[in-house]
């Protein structure tokens, strides 16, 4: 009998849980042809996930959970997830029933097929602010104009992974993570669902803009160079500029002699030169930092317990 994780990586969500359970037991019950692994991430939350997961794993032995030492962020969680599966493919959702588990039947239907990365495409986005669907909009763009290979547009963590593509993920394990561009990375054969996302059903997401901002910024930066690239074109066209208005000046300056004056020709450009100088220092910061993280070499993530067993 071939084995389905599903991997829920789950911060704060006592709430929700519980209810995620209950839609996802009608699922697994219709499809008794799988052995279903439940394997649920605590993301070190702050409520009482832990020990309603505790609960589940007493009560279903399908139900596995590994407890992280602290809050490492749903990336993160995610290749602990990897880690720990044990099933012959799985498939990640979120814990606030945003994903409809209605979809995994025909998910599943299109692995048996063949397809090894069965993703879902938001045809909606459920709630949010337009400001945050602006935003996420123009990141999409951005990111797909400086990078090479194709990242996806709507499509989040929802989908059905085979245990090729995980074993491929599992190797991927950079702590500055950007799980959405590395499906795209690591290639196999894609399939594409199309679902109406909807609205979270208890509790509130736990992105704020500032950490959506930086998963965007992550996402740009660890997928693409094209921030120093547009610095030394930014540079490059300066310089020609700075060249031409040189020997302007010079040939001014034998004609028409020296009078001194010029001083807000030299304010604007020296202003102009300090702010894109700064600029471009702080995009290669900005890559600075995340060679800085690397080279630690730390482990992406601290486990704590699997399923009532401290990890020594
Ligand atoms: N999550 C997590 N760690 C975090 C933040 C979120 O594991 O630090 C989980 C969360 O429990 C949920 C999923 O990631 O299962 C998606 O989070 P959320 O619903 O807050 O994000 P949104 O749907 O707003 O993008
Ligand atoms: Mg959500």
């Amino acid at each position: 009998m071939k084995k389905v994780t599903v991997l829920v990586p789950c911060y704060n969500e006592q709430e929700s849980l519980p209810l995620f359970y209950e839609r996802l037991c009608h699922i697994m019950s219709e499809n008794p042809a799988y052995e279903w692994e439940l394997l649920l991430v605590n993301d070190g939350s702050r409520d009482n996930t832990l020990q309603i997961m505790r609960n589940l794993h007493a009560r279903d032995g399908r139900v596995s959970y590994l407890d992280l030492s602290r809050n490492f962020g749903k990336e993160r969680a995610m290749l602990a997830g990897f880690d720990y599966a044990r099933g012959d493919c799985m498939i990640i959702m979120d814990a606030d029933l945003q994903d409809p588990p209605e979809l995994i039947p025909q998910m599943l239907a299109y692995w048996e097929e063949g397809y090894e990365d069965v993703y879902a495409k938001r045809k909606t986005r459920g709630k949010e602010s337009a400001l945050r669907r602006f935003f996420s909009l123009m990141f999409y763009s951005i990111l797909q104009k400086t990078t090479k290979i194709e990242v996806l547009q709507n499509v989040g963590d929802f989908r059905l992974l085979d245990r090729c593509c995980i074993d491929a993920m599992k190797q991927l394990r950079e702590s500055e993570r950007y799980t959405k561009g590395m499906f795209c990375w690591i290639g196999f054969r894609k399939k594409e669902i199309l679902f109406d996302r909807g609205d979270r059903a208890a509790g509130k997401s736990s992105w704020n803009f500032m950490s959506l901002f930086s998963l965007a910024v992550e996402g740009i930066m660890s997928f693409s160079i094209a921030p120093l690239r547009i610095s030394t074109i930014i540079g490059t066209v300066v310089s020609v500029a700075a060249f031409v208005y040189m020997i302007y000046i010079f040939i001014k300056t034998l004609i028409f002699g020296d009078p001194v004056q010029g001083f807000p020709t030299i304010m604007i450009v020296m202003l102009f030169l300090g702010g894109v100088q700064l600029l471009s220092i702080g995009v290669l910061g900005e890559y600075i930092g995340r060679i800085f993280n690397e080279s630690k070499h730390r482990p992406t993530y601290i486990a704590r317990e699997y399923d009532g067993e401290l990890i020594k």
